[in-house]
C-alpha cells in the first residue's frame, strides 16, 4: 500500500471525525442545538500587566496543600514535578508532554514518575523508624505493599526494588496476584508476603508449598473453612506454616470503605471464631504456627480516632493471644494510611486529618502501649499501605478538544427592534427582553425572577403549540443572555444575593477532554472522589473561565463536575480561554492508585499510553520505559471480535459498493485504508 497516501486518507477522514465529535457534543449540551465552533480566536493572552503571578496560580489550584513538596509552577509558568522534592532537580511537565508528542505518544497519557515512589517508600519508613525509636519500641517495621493497589508490573517491580533497602514485602488478594509475586520474590526469603482475601483449596496448597520453598508467606485466615485446608496441606507436606487471622474489629470503620471494619464486615473471624481456630492448633500441637493477627479497618481513613481505635484494638486481641500461647510475631494493622488529595487536612472523605508521622507514631503508641501494659514482647509492626505508596506517584495528562459556552449568546443592538416591538412580539419575547434591559445593581434578583417566570410561560406555550420555534429561540437566546448579564454584575458585588450564588455553575462552559472518565478515572465516576486538576501551563496568566469537563465518552455521567478545593468542593474549575490552533493541556494529580486497575472500556476507550520518567544523574530527565496505549484491534479482541476477519469483511463490502456504483474506487480505497490504519491506531483523539 501507498502510506503517504494512506496516510493522507487518513489524516482527512480523521480531521472530519475529529471535527464532528466536538460537534456532537455541543449539540447535545448547547441550549440551542446549534453546532458551531466554540473557540474563541479573538482570545489573546491576558498580559502579565493584569497582575497575575505564579504564587496565584499556586494558590488558586492549592497546589502547596495537596502536592506534598512534588509539584510547583515554574517562570515559564508550567507545572513542574520534583521527585524527591527538592527544588533543584525538577522535571517541566510541558515539556515532558511536547516532548512525548515527538515521540508520537500523544495525550491522554499517564505518566509515571518511579522517582516520587521511592521517595514514597522512604518516608514511610522514615515515618515508623522515628516513631520507633521516639517510642523505645523494641522491634521493627515493614510494609507489605497490596498490588491491588496498582498491579502494573513495572509499579509492583519497583516498589519491591525500592522496598529492598527496607525489607518490604507483598500483600495478594487472589490466586493470579499470588501467581505474579511468587516468581518475583525468589531469593528474598525473608521478605514477607500477606495472602489475604477468599482461598480455595489449590491457593492454599500452594502457599503452604512456597513456605517449603523458603518465603515467608503466611495466608490470613479469613474464614473458618480455610483453616481446614491449611491443616490438611501442612500434614500431607509435613510443613509447619505461619498462619494469620483477619480479626472482624468491633470499631466501626468511617467514610466510604467503613463496611471494611466492624462486625458486618465481609471479612474476618468474630472472636468466639478466633478463639476456636486457637483451640483447633492446640489440638494439632500447631499454636506455634499462629504468628499474625490481622485487621483492615478500611482505604482512605481520614479520621486518625478511627486508627487509634482499630489499632488499640487488634494490640489487646494479640496481647490476649500471646498470653494464651500462640507463637505470635507480628501485627498486622491493613491499609487505610490515606492521601490528602484535596489538601484540606479535614476529616472530609478526599482529604486526611493527620500526617503520615502522626500515622505512625499513633501505631507505634498504642502497640507499645498495649505490650508494655501486658508484659509481652513488641511484635513487628506490619501496614499494608498501598494507596499512600503509590498515589503520588502518577499524573493523567489529556488535552482538550474545545469548549461550549452558555454565556456566548449576546443581545445586539437590533434587539430593541426585534424584540421590544408591540403585538407582533409574543409576550414571553417581550417579557424577558424587558428583564434583560432592566438589569441594574438594585433589581438583579427581580429581573432574574421575570426572565425565569417568561421563559417557564414560553416553555408553556410552545407545547400548546402557541409559540413558534423561531419565538423559542428568542427566549433561550435572551434568557442565557439576561443571566450572564446578572452574573456579570454580581462578579462586582462585594456579597451575591443567595438567589444567584449558582449562576457561576450554572453558566460555567464545559471544556472537552480526549481522556475517558471511565477508562482513567473510574473513582471520580463511582464514587466521586476528587483529585486535583489544573492546566500544564499557562499559569502564569490569569485563568478567566469557570468550566466542568466532559469526557469523550458518549455518555452524559462522563464528566467531572467536582474540583478540589481547600474549603469544601468546587463544581466548578478555572481555567485559560481556548487561543485557536494552542494546545490546551489538563493534568489530573495522584492517580497512581486504583485508577488503573479499575479503569473500564466504556465505548471502547482502551489503556492509555503509560510512561514511566525517571530524573537522569546527569540533570535532566529520561525515559525508562513506554508502554503503548492500547490500539482499537486490541480493544476489538478484548470484545471477542476476530479482528483478522473484520477488515476483509468490509474490504469485500466497499469492493461491491464500486461495483454497484455506490462508491468510486477512489472512496472505497480511502475508506479501506482508514479501516485498515485505524484498527492499529490508538483508541483516543490523535492530532493531525
Ligand atoms: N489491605 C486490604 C486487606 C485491603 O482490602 C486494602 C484495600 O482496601 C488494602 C490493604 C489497601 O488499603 P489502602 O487503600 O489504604 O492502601
Amino acid at each position: 500500500m501507498d502510506t503517504r497516501s494512506a496516510t493522507a486518507d487518513r489524516a482527512r477522514i480523521e480531521s472530519l471525525f475529529l471535527a464532528l465529535i466536538p460537534a456532537i457534543f455541543r449539540a447535545s449540551f448547547s441550549p440551542t442545538g446549534q453546532v458551531k465552533h466554540e473557540v474563541d480566536s479573538t482570545a489573546r493572552r491576558i498580559s502579565p500587566a493584569t497582575g497575575w503571578k505564579i504564587e496565584d496560580s499556586l494558590d488558586l489550584y492549592g497546589v502547596q496543600a495537596w502536592g506534598n513538596g512534588y509539584f510547583g509552577i515554574n517562570d515559564a509558568g508550567h507545572v513542574v514535578v520534583r521527585p524527591d522534592q527538592s527544588t533543584d532537580r525538577e522535571i517541566d511537565l510541558y515539556e515532558v508532554v511536547r516532548g512525548l508528542e515527538a515521540r508520537d505518544l500523544a495525550a491522554p497519557v499517564v505518566l509515571r514518575f518511579s522517582d516520587i515512589l521511592r521517595h514514597r517508600l522512604r518516608r514511610l519508613n522514615d515515618a515508623f523508624a522515628t516513631a520507633i525509636a521516639e517510642n523505645d519500641y523494641r522491634n521493627r517495621y515493614t510494609a507489605v505493599f497490596p498490588i491491588k493497589v496498582n498491579q502494573q508490573r513495572l509499579v509492583v517491580e519497583e516498589v519491591y526494588g525500592y522496598g529492598r533497602e527496607f525489607g518490604f514485602g507483598l500483600e495478594v488478594g487472589s490466586k493470579p496476584e499470588l501467581l505474579a509475586v511468587m516468581a518475583m520474590t525468589e531469593a528474598e526469603s525473608e521478605r514477607m508476603i500477606i495472602c489475604n482475601g477468599f482461598k480455595d483449596d489449590s491457593y492454599i496448597e500452594a502457599v503452604i508449598l512456597a513456605t517449603k520453598l523458603g518465603r515467608t508467606i503466611i495466608p490470613v485466615v479469613e474464614n473458618f473453612g480455610e483453616l481446614q485446608l491449611i491443616l490438611k496441606h501442612a500434614r500431607s507436606y509435613d510443613v509447619r506454616p505461619r498462619i494469620g487471622v483477619r480479626v472482624k474489629l468491633a470499631t466501626e470503620g468511617v467514610g466510604r470503605w467503613r463496611e471494611s471494619s466492624g462486625e458486618k464486615s465481609k471479612f474476618g473471624l468474630f472472636v468466639t471464631e478466633i478463639l476456636d481456630l486457637f483451640r483447633t492448633l492446640k489440638e494439632h500441637g500447631m499454636e506455634d504456627c499462629l504468628q499474625l493477627v490481622h485487621c483492615h479497618p478500611g482505604s482512605q481513613l481520614q479520621d486518625i480516632r478511627r486508627v487509634k481505635d482499630a489499632v488499640n484494638e487488634l494490640a489487646h486481641v494479640y496481647a490476649e493471644l500471646k498470653l494464651m500461647g500462640a507463637g505470635l510475631r507480628y501485627i498486622d494493622i491493613g491499609g487505610g494510611l490515606g492521601v490528602d488529595y484535596d489538601g484540606s487536612r479535614t476529616n472530609y472523605a478526599s482529604s486526611m486529618n493527620y500526617t503520615l508521622a502522626e500515622y505512625a507514631s499513633d501505631v507505634v503508641y498504642r502497640i507499645a502501649n498495649v505490650c508494655n501494659a501486658r508484659g509481652i514482647e513488641h511484635p513487628v509492626i506490619v501496614s499494608e499501605s498501598g494507596r499512600a505508596i503509590a498515589a503520588h506517584h502518577s499524573l493523567l495528562v489529556f488535552n482538550t478538544l474545545g469548549c461550549s459556552r452558555l454565556d456566548r449568546f449576546r443581545v445586539d443592538e437590533k434587539a430593541e427592534q426585534d424584540f421590544a416591538g408591540g403585538d407582533r412580539v409574543p409576550q414571553p419575547v417581550r417579557d424577558i427582553f424587558d428583564a434583560y434591559r432592566s438589569i441594574s445593581e438594585r433589581r438583579l434578583v427581580e429581573c432574574y425572577h421575570d426572565a425565569l417566570q417568561a421563559r417557564e410561560q414560553a416553555l408553556q406555550m410552545f407545547n400548546l403549540g402557541y409559540l413558534g420555534l423561531e419565538a423559542r429561540g428568542h427566549v433561550e437566546r435572551l434568557y442565557w443572555a439576561t443571566c450572564a448579564k446578572i452574573r456579570d454584575c454580581c462578579r462586582r458585588l462585594e456579597s451575591v444575593p443567595e438567589e444567584l450564588e449558582g449562576l457561576e455553575t450554572v453558566l460555567s462552559d464545559i471544556y472537552f477532554c480526549n481522556v475517558s472518565v471511565f477508562q482513567s478515572l473510574p473513582d471520580s465516576w463511582a464514587i466521586d472522589q476528587l483529585f486535583p486538576i489544573m492546566p500544564v501551563h499557562r499559569l502564569e496568566e490569569r485563568p478567566t473561565r469557570n468550566a466542568v469537563l466532559a469526557d469523550i465518552t458518549c455518555d452524559s455521567d462522563g464528566k467531572i463536575d467536582r474540583f478540589v478545593s481547600l474549603r469544601e468542593s468546587k463544581r466548578t474549575l478555572e481555567l485559560h480561554e481556548l487561543v485557536d490552533g494552542e494546545p490546551y493541556f489538563l493534568v489530573v494529580f495522584l492517580v497512581g492508585a486504583y485508577q488503573e486497575t479499575l479503569g473500564d472500556l466504556h465505548n471502547l476507550f482502551g489503556d492509555t499510553h503509560v510512561v514511566h520518567i525517571k530524573l537522569h544523574d546527569e540533570g535532566g530527565w529520561w525515559i525508562e520505559e513506554t508502554v503503548k496505549g492500547d490500539t482499537a484491534a486490541e480493544v476489538l479482541k478484548y470484545m471477542s471480535y476476530d479482528v483478522d476477519r473484520l477488515y476483509p469483511q468490509f474490504a469485500r463490502d466497499c469492493e461491491r459498493a464500486v461495483r454497484e456504483g455506490r462508491l468510486s474506487l477512489e472512496e472505497s480505497q480511502a475508506l479501506r485504508r482508514f479501516y485498515e490504519l485505524e484498527l492499529a491506531g490508538y483508541t483516543y483523539l490523535e492530532p493531525d
